[in-house]
């Protein structure tokens, strides 16, 4: 089992910008704070200082002909100043795959790029940040999944999408947070092996319970991980003692027992729709178990005043991307920000992402 450990990123000024004049500093800074909503920690001064990097950002985008994607969980000035596109991993590789331009850049984790090269094989695809890893994906490799593999003879093999390339590549078939229950519900036999995420996978065998044994492993989120049901019980007593109806909203890579005691579970982007529509309806107060870049995003999209309650949890390896990164991969990029995966490893990952397309219909 290998850990890439975080190196830290370029700090910010250690890359010289272009020049631009003082309005159009002023203008790109309007632009920046109205776009991302949160005067308290992005207010103008802020905004004038990153402006020069969003400018050149967004010029070399337009001139060499990049499509610039991020993670919901990359910082504010990522998601509102020069990203082409916002959403979960899934859809952004889909995304990539359906764009015109023929250089992607894909601001967030390794395996993110990853999964857009897979379906983009001849586009070439930027990642901006290569010690930008994961604690789920890099707790398995595909020698890990051999091992399984031969352990458990004819057993279908499941990982989640948050895994490396050559992972997908060992497995029967990939899950997102969204299909998972349903697609492992799908395949033959009555036992499957579930990788790495070992709290999906005590979900999942609680959900087969009686139909289908589940193998698992052991990786797991360290942001997902943090969050405990005792946690929501002791908010959950506090806010109803002052007369709020608090809603819970957790992702799936959360513990069991987070989910037994969460109103809604699903993926970043269902959680985001459905703050923003509790809000609409009237029900502001609202505790989000997931990473910190969910929330910056609904305060961003919404006009509806929520409350959000609680503590979300930052996870330190998608902050590690900052615009400095993105503006020196775009000028000349480093040949360990240019993905490169071997045309075999391609091949058979892009099967088990077809095999979950199917038994997702
Ligand atoms: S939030 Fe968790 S799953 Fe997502 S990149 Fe960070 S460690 Fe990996």
């Amino acid at each position: 089992m290998s850990m890439q450990m975080p190196t830290a990123p370029l700090p910010r000024g250690s890359l010289m910008t272009k020049s631009y004049s003082k309005d159009q500093i002023e203008a790109e800074a309007l632009r920046l704070r109205e776009a991302i909503r949160q005067v308290g920690l992005w207010d103008l001064e802020t905004c004038r200082t990153i402006a020069p990097l969003t400018l050149e950002i967004n010029e070399l985008k337009s001139q060499n002909d990049v499509f610039l994607i991020a993670h919901s969980y990359q910082t504010p000035d990522i998601v509102y100043g020069v990203a082409d596109s916002v959403s979960d991993s899934y859809t952004l590789s889909k995304a990539a795959r359906d764009a015109p331009q023929q250089t992607i850049l894909f601001s967030s984790v390794r395996f993110m790029a990853e999964t857009a090269k897979i379906v983009s094989p001849h586009k070439t695809v930027l990642h901006p940040s290569p010690e930008a890893g994961c604690t789920l994906a890099d707790s398995i490799t595909a020698e890990d999944v051999r091992e399984l593999k031969s352990k458990y003879p004819g057993v279908p093999v499941a990982c989640y999408i948050n895994t490396s390339a050559e992972v997908k590549a060992e497995v029967d078939v990939c899950v997102t947070s969204s299909n998972y229950l349903r697609i492992c519900e799908r395949l033959p036999g009555d036992r499957l092996i579930f990788v790495p995420d070992r709290l999906m996978g005590k979900h999942l065998t609680e959900y087969l319970a009686g139909r289908k044994e589940v193998i698992n492993y052991d990786g797991e989120c360290y942001v997902h991980a943090t969050f405990t049901g005792e946690k929501i019980r002791s908010w959950r007593e506090r806010t109803a003692a002052q007369g709020i109806d608090l809603k819970v909203l957790s992702h799936p890579e959360c513990d069991a027992d987070v989910i037994a005691e969460s109103d809604v579970v699903g993926s970043s982007e269902a959680l985001m729709d459905e703050a923003i529509r509790l809000g609409e309806e009237g029900s502001p107060d609202i505790m989000l178990i997931t990473e910190c870049g969910t929330a910056d995003r609904i305060r961003a999209e919404t006009e509806t005043e929520l409350n959000l309650i609680g503590t979300c949890v930052m996870c330190r390896y998608m902050k590690m991307t900052q615009l400095e990164d993105i503006l020196q991969a775009l000028r000349d990029p480093r040949p360990e920000q240019i993905i490169e995966l071997n045309a075999d490893v391609i091949e058979r990952a892009s099967r088990s992402l077809d095999e979950m397309f199917r038994l997702a219909e």
